[in-house]
């Protein structure tokens, strides 16, 4: 029984992407036999889940497997697995469109760059768009399992816009993927290329993988399995290669890039249970990683069973980007997302993958800088998230923090807490810092001039987060973190005789400015921050940094906020000049532009520009 073909268009993205995968991919083609392998195994997965309520699934063949054929007449490569399957509307909803919400923005974000485009490709898991790359016609044929046979149905396609599709007999549940291979593809047509490329890229595949046993250089109808075909996290760490745990993360994230780092536990106690968590190199390219959209990335298994991807469940918001698996031994199988979500069990292991994955951090940072270093360019914004987040573990994660600094190399972020406690001078109290919206903006802070001229160390933030971060952190191993442009900085240079004698000779020109920026300013006051500069903005010890408020308003809130302080450099040559200057106007001219300069330093933006420049352009003028 077999219905007349209907031919269907693809959609407008799907076309888009697998232009861009035949096209792009080509340097690691060899890749389609992983993605397919990786589904056939999902679906196996699937089917397993689903035969723990339905007996009845499985009972006619039980033995889950993926089957790898080839016909060197017919120039075609099979891939069949006997999971789950798919009815019409699936392969309709699978196969003939996107679903994933991250598409539009990914294909927007595409640029000519091959190299970059098959990175972000292999992180939306076009998966089984990658036969395109070898062959120029594909065809699917499948069975859901539990369906009867004359539900099969065949999905083909030459990859150019349209496909057909066709209920077809089919009398085995399960899908196979048959692969016509383009003229210059024939080397997956031999039998020890695909053994090699099964046990490099598929040898954790937890379900046999088979290939027909040779004989005389010819194909027997008995198969013999390939791959190792037990779940990885099963076996003993000693049997396991880095390269083995390299290619299992790849087909776990469909990330391109190796893994920077593992952790795989057994624990057995009062319950057991497996982790293997991974931080990747680089953050994926997707919605999902911006935190707006449901997580991925860490697979529950109950009993080697695949239940359900459970990231949320098991692993913080600031933790997202470890991707892994855990395995649970005590777990029940029927367990649904609102169990594990109010499961004391679960809150258990919710722990042990924060307390791992930290561990792994730390254990980075002490043995391997360089990769650590990777991570914090990749990943350390999201990881300051906890200093929030998580409460309890707040001190660990401050300590694997790393910032920029007057004291460090250029803008890299590589300098910790403890590095600058150890710097620390006698007598310092405090952690210093400054945020502002760039790092060059932080660097040159006129307020931090005169701690830097005493050789105090200055932690330099110019991330979005940090203002907030630094809010809850509030201290570190007994040290106040202080922010150089907020509330009083009295290093004791100067006697207090001293000092008293130059704040009070400036007192008629703190009065002149004050009376000149009258709202703009809350106070004017003498700085004892300022070195080079001649005045700088100072904010209350509680107000929200100025970059940080236009930020704000920008985006629509309101924000009232105290006026800023304006403080002066009674030594510095533009002041003295302030101080001696009689004609009126110049004089306002010259205050007005002490204002406006601490203004743009400290990033924020100048009331009036173009009275700005007009002010200057006298002044430069007479
Ligand atoms: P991904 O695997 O990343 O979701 P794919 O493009 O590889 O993306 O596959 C899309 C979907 O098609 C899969 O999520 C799955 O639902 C379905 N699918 C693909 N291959 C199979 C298969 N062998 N058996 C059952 N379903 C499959």
């Amino acid at each position: 029984m077999s219905s007349v073909a209907e031919t269907r268009a693809f959609e407008a993205e799907v076309s888009q992407v697998l232009h861009l995968v035949t096209h792009s991919l080509y340097s690691h083609k060899e890749i389609f036999l992983r993605e397919l392998i990786s589904n056939a195994s999902d679906a196996c997965d699937k089917l397993r889940f689903a035969a723990l309520s339905d007996a009845s699934l499985t009972a006619d063949d039980a033995e889950l497997r993926i089957e790898i054929t080839v016909d060197r007449d017919a120039r075609t490569l099979t891939i069949r697995d006997n999971g789950i399957g798919m009815g019409r509307d699936e392969v309709v909803e699978n196969i003939g469109t996107i679903a994933r919400s991250g598409t539009r923005k990914f294909l927007e974000s595409l640029s000519g760059d091959a190299r970059k485009d098959t990175q972000l490709i292999g992180q939306f898991g076009v998966g089984f768009y990658s036969a395109f790359i070898v062959a120029d016609k594909v065809t699917l044929v499948t069975r859901k399992a539990g369906a009867p046979a004359g539900e099969g149905v065949r999905w083909e396609s030459a990859g150019s816009g349209q496909y057909t599709l066709e209920t077809v007999e089919a009398p085995q549940r399960g899908t196979t993927v048959t692969l016509h291979l383009k003229a210059d593809e024939g080397e997956f047509l031999d039998n020890w290329k695909l053994r090699e490329l099964i046990k490099r890229y598929s040898d954790h595949v937890a379900f046999p993988i088979r290939l027909p046993v040779q004989k005389d250089g010819k194909p027997t109808d008995e198969f013999e399995t390939v791959n190792h075909a037990a779940a990885l996290w099963t076996r003993p760490k000693s049997e396991l290669k880095d390269e083995d745990y390299q290619a299992f993360y790849k087909s776990l994230s469909h990330d391109f890039n190796d893994a920077l780092a593992w952790t795989h536990n057994r624990v057995e106690g009062s319950q057991s249970y497996t982790l293997l968590l991974y931080v990747p190199e680089k953050p994926p390219f997707d919605a999902v990683f911006s935190g707006r959209d449901e997580r991925h990335g860490l697979k529950l298994y109950i009993r080697r069973v695949f239940i359900m991807d459970a990231s949320e469940q098991l692993l913080p918001n600031y933790l997202r980007f470890v991707r892994g698996v855990v395995d649970s031994d005590d777990l029940p199988l029927n367990v649904s997302r609102e169990i594990l979500q109010d499961n004391r069990l679960v809150a258990q292991i919710r722990s042990a993958c924060v307390k791992r994955t930290l561990d792994l951090l730390e254990k980075l940072a002490k043995d391997a800088p360089e990769k650590f270093q990777q991570f914090t360019n990749a990943f350390g914004n999201v990881l300051k998230e906890g200093i929030a987040e998580d409460g309890a573990n707040r001190e660990r994660i401050a300590k694997l923090l790393r910032f920029a600094s007057t004291h460090g190399e250029g803008a890299d972020k590589n300098v910790s807490l403890d590095d600058y406690i150890g710097r620390m001078q006698a007598g310092q109290d405090a952690i210093w810092y400054i945020t502002a919206d760039s790092h060059a903006a932080a660097k040159g802070s006129p307020q931090i001039e005169a701690l830097r001229a005493k050789g105090i160390e200055v932690l330099l933030l110019s991330d979005r987060i940090d203002e907030w971060m630094i809010g809850y952190l509030g201290e570190y191993a007994g040290k106040k973190l202080r922010n150089a442009a907020k509330g009083d900085l009295d290093l004791g240079q100067a006697d207090e005789e001293a000092r008293k004698k130059v704040e009070a000779a400036a007192q008629p020109l703190l009065k002149k400015l004050a009376d000149l920026l009258g709202a703009r300013v809350g106070e004017v006051r003498v700085s004892h921050r300022l070195v080079d500069s001649p005045s700088c903005l100072v904010l209350g010890e509680h107000d929200m940094a100025l970059h940080m408020q236009r930020l704000l308003r920008e985006a629509g809130h309101d924000m009232p906020g105290g006026e800023p302080i304006l403080e002066i450099n009674p030594a510095h040559p533009l002041v003295r000049q302030l101080e001696a200057e009689s004609d009126e106007t110049r004089a306002a001219d010259l205050g007005q532009l002490l204002f406006e300069e601490a203004q743009l330093a400290a990033g924020d933006q100048l009331d009036d520009p173009a009275a700005f420049i007009a002010r200057v352009n006298r002044l430069l003028h007479a």
